[in-house]
C-alpha cells in the first residue's frame, strides 16, 4: 500500500484531468488590476473614513481580541455595531461573529434547537450546507427557488421546521421569493432563516437587505444572517433576530463562544462602513446601471448572463478548462474575474462570475467589459 501522501497525489492528479485545480493568486499591494471577482460591492474595503476609524481604534484596542467574546473579547466597538446592525437590518437584537461562515453555522445549528427538519435550498452556500449538517438534524433539499417544493416538504411534516435560503444567490446572483417563501412557512408554523450576504447593503431601504426589501424586516419568524465582508468591506459576520433567539446563541452557539472575537478594530471600520452604507444611494444606483450595462453588452455578444438582483450575475463557459482559461486571460489583460466550476457548480455549469464594484471607475468598468469579451473561449 502507498503511504498517505502518494494518494493525496493521486487524487490531486484526478483533479488535475478534470480541470479542478485551484491556483491562489496572491495580490500585492496597490494591485492595478480591475476588481470584478471580489465582493467589495459599495467599495468601501479602502474607503478612507472607513480605514480611518479602523486605524484610530488600532492603538488602543491593539491588533486581536485577545480573547472569545465570553473571556476577554467583547469591546465596546462590537456592542456599538451590534446595536446599529440589529437597526439597519430591522431585527430586535443581533450579534457579531468573527465570520460570516460561523454565524451561519451557529444560526442553524441554533434553530434546531426548537426545530426537528431543516428545508434547505439547493444552492445553499457551503456554510448554510455545513449548519445544516453540523446540527444532526434530519435535512432535505428543496429544488431551488420553488416555494410550492417548500410547501410539500412542510405539509408532510408534523413537527416545527426551519427553511434555509440566501436572499441573493452568490453565484448566479438570482434573488429567492423571499415575500412567498414567507407565506409558506407563517402558514405552517415554520421558521426563516435568510443568508443576506449577497444583498446587505445592496437592497432595501437604506441598503437594509433582501429580507427588509421583501418588507419581511423584524418578523419573529424570520432569522437574518450576513457577512460584513462584502458590501461593509471588512470581515465578520452577523445573525440578526428576536432576542430570545439571540440570547440563545450568546448560550450555547459553539462558534461564538469557543471562537476568538472579531478584532475590534475591525468592528470600528465595519461600524463606519455601516454608516457609509446606510447613506449610499448613489453607490447602489451607480451598481443597477452597471448591471443592466453588463447584461446588454455581453448579451449582445452572445453570452447567456441573468440580469442581477443586486451585485453578481454569472456568464457561462463552455467547460470547467475553458472557463478556467477565460478567467485568467482575462487577469493577463488587468481583469480580475471570478471562476466557478464543479464542485462548487453543478456539473455543466463552469461560469465566470462577475461581480460589481462601486469603487471601480467608469473608464475602467468599460474597459472590463471589453476584455472580458475579447478573451471569450
Ligand atoms: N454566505 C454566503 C452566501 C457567502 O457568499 C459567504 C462568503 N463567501 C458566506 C456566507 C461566508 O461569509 P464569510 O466569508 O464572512 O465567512
Amino acid at each position: 500500500m502507498s503511504g498517505w501522501l502518494e494518494s493525496l497525489e493521486g487524487l490531486a492528479a484526478s483533479r488535475s484531468k478534470a480541470g479542478l485545480t485551484r491556483r491562489l493568486r496572491p495580490r500585492p499591494a496597490g494591485d492595478p488590476v480591475v476588481d470584478l471577482a471580489g465582493n467589495d460591492y459599495l467599495g468601501l474595503a479602502t474607503h478612507p473614513a472607513v480605514i480611518e476609524a479602523s486605524i484610530k481604534s488600532l492603538p488602543t484596542y491593539g491588533l486581536g481580541a485577545t480573547g472569545s467574546r465570553l473571556v476577554r473579547g467583547s469591546a465596546v466597538a462590537h456592542a456599538e455595531l451590534e446595536s446599529d446592525l440589529a437597526g439597519w437590518i430591522g431585527a430586535e437584537s443581533a450579534l457579531v461573529f468573527s465570520s460570516g461562515y460561523l454565524a451561519n453555522l451557529a444560526a442553524v445549528r441554533g434553530l434546531t434547537a426548537v426545530c426537528d427538519l431543516i428545508v434547505s435550498d439547493a444552492y445553499n452556500h457551503a456554510s448554510l450546507i455545513d449548519g445544516c449538517k453540523i446540527s444532526g438534524t434530519r435535512t432535505v433539499i428543496a429544488p431551488h427557488n420553488s416555494p410550492a417544493d417548500v410547501a410539500r416538504l412542510l405539509d408532510a411534516h408534523p413537527g416545527r421546521a426551519l427553511v434555509v435560503t440566501e436572499s441573493v444567490f452568490s453565484v448566479d446572483g438570482d434573488l429567492a421569493p423571499l415575500a412567498e417563501l414567507h407565506e409558506v412557512t407563517s402558514a405552517r408554523g415554520a421558521l426563516l432563516v435568510v443568508d443576506d450576504a449577497h444583498a446587505l447593503g445592496l437592497l432595501g431601504p437604506s441598503g437594509a437587505g433582501g429580507v427588509a426589501a421583501a418588507g419581511l424586516a423584524g418578523r419573529s419568524d424570520v432569522i437574518v444572517t450576513a457577512t460584513l465582508s462584502k458590501s461593509l468591506g471588512g470581515a465578520g459576520g452577523v445573525v440578526a433576530g428576536p432576542a430570545p433567539f439571540i440570547r440563545h446563541l450568546i448560550d450555547t452557539g459553539r462558534t461564538f463562544i469557543y471562537d476568538t472575537a472579531l478584532p475590534p478594530a475591525v468592528a470600528a471600520g465595519v461600524h463606519e462602513a455601516l454608516r457609509t452604507a446606510r447613506a449610499a444611494d448613489d453607490r447602489r444606483a451607480l451598481l443597477a446601471a452597471r448591471g443592466a450595462l453588463t447584461v446588454s453588452l455581453l448579451g449582445a455578444a452572445g453570452f447567456a448572463v441573468s440580469p442581477p438582483a443586486a451585485g453578481v450575475l454569472s456568464v457561462l463557459a463552455p467547460g470547467p478548462e475553458a472557463a478556467v482559461a477565460w478567467a485568467s486571460d482575462c487577469y493577463d489583460r488587468g481583469v480580475a474575474v471570478g471562476c466557478f466550476r464543479p464542485p462548487s457548480t453543478p456539473d455543466g455549469s463552469s461560469r465566470l462570475r462577475l461581480t460589481l464594484n462601486a469603487g471601480v471607475t467608469d473608464a475602467d468598468f468599460a474597459r472590463a467589459l471589453d476584455v472580458i469579451v475579447e478573451c471569450a473561449p
